[in-house]
């Protein structure tokens, strides 16, 4: 296959790709992730990107964040675990040493605001982490002045973009970029060495060789906040699962978006669709994939 072909993710390529739990598992084989985000102001956007990974199936998922988010979360979130960080008014801030010890993969970014505090803890973190680690929401914010620290990382990098961020990414306008999202999304992944995840309608998933997929599933009913926080926490949980990071991105897309499909065509609208639903929606997605 040349670098240049690109093809639509199914619900075949998900079950060819996705490995079978084992009646021996156990949950240290199915990873240990690390989510990094959460404020003051955006709590909720932590908690779903936890949640969302405890049901795509990780193993062990710590939400990493400030003193009052965990107070907030850890009666509603009693799967995960929490591990407290150091803030600046209830924004992350970059005083406490995070150690990635034993995680398999790290997400970074969700709900966790644009204070230049913040920007320290994530770009220090890009530079260390010795796993995969997925930047998404105002993750990528703090690292769109410093993309080098990316492109010289020796471990996958996933980006997550939705096209706003994209935009901002590569200092064009979002006009610019959508009437050549395939082109943009190859050269960045390329140049970056980086695995990027262009989020949308039609959602496009580039590999840092510049291989290309296309996911179709989903619907307007996911165009609401949160929705993009659900994404990350199965992106996490994918990439832990035995399976190459590019397939991991791609089932984790199709089954975010089927996980919507199935709810609208069940019992909700796409006035009404929550980014919650959408956890709770990834039942029936692993039965159908099963
Ligand atoms: P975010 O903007 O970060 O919250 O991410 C939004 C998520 O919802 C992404 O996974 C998008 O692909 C998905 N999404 C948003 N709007 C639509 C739409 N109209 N059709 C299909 N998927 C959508
Ligand atoms: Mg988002």
């Amino acid at each position: 296959k040349t670098n240049t072909s690109r093809f639509v993710w199914g619900i075949d390529d998900v079950r060819n790709s996705l490995p079978d739990r084992k009646p021996d598992d156990h949950k240290g084989e199915h990873g240990k992730g690390l989510v990094i985000g959460g404020s003051k102001e955006m709590p909720g956007a932590l908690a779903m990107s936890l949640k969302a990974s405890l049901r795509a199936g990780a193993g062990l998922i710590t939400g990493a964040t400030t003193e009052g988010v965990i107070r907030m979360l850890s009666a509603n979130c009693i799967e995960a675990t929490y591990k407290e960080l150091s803030e600046t008014n209830g924004f992350l801030d970059n005083r406490t040493d995070v150690s990635l010890e034993g995680y398999h993969a790290v997400a970074i970014g969700m709900g966790m605001g644009r204070r230049t505090c913040t920007g320290d803890l994530v770009r220090s973190l890009v530079h260390t982490a010795e796993c995969p680690i997925v930047i998404d929401a105002d993750g990528l914010y703090h690292i769109k002045e410093d993309l080098l620290d990316i492109e010289n990382r020796r471990y996958p990098t996933v980006i997550t973009p939705h096209p706003g961020e994209m935009a901002m990414l590569l200092g064009i306008t979002v006009n610019e970029l959508l009437l050549e999202p395939f082109r943009y999304s190859r050269e960045f992944a390329i140049k970056n060495n980086s695995y990027v995840v262009l989020k949308g309608m039609i959602t496009i998933i580039t590999s840092p060789e510049g291989e290309q997929v296309v996911n179709m599933s989903g619907n307007p009913g996911l165009a609401k906040g949160g929705s993009g926080d659900v994404l990350t926490g199965i992106i996490l949980a994918m990439i832990m699962q035995g399976q190459t990071i590019f397939q991991a991105l791609c089932n984790a897309c199709y089954i975010h978006g089927r996980s919507a499909d199935e709810l609208i065509s069940e019992k909700h609208s796409y006035h009404d669709l929550l980014a919650s639903d959408v956890i709770d929606g990834l039942a029936k997605v692993f039965r159908i994939i099963s």
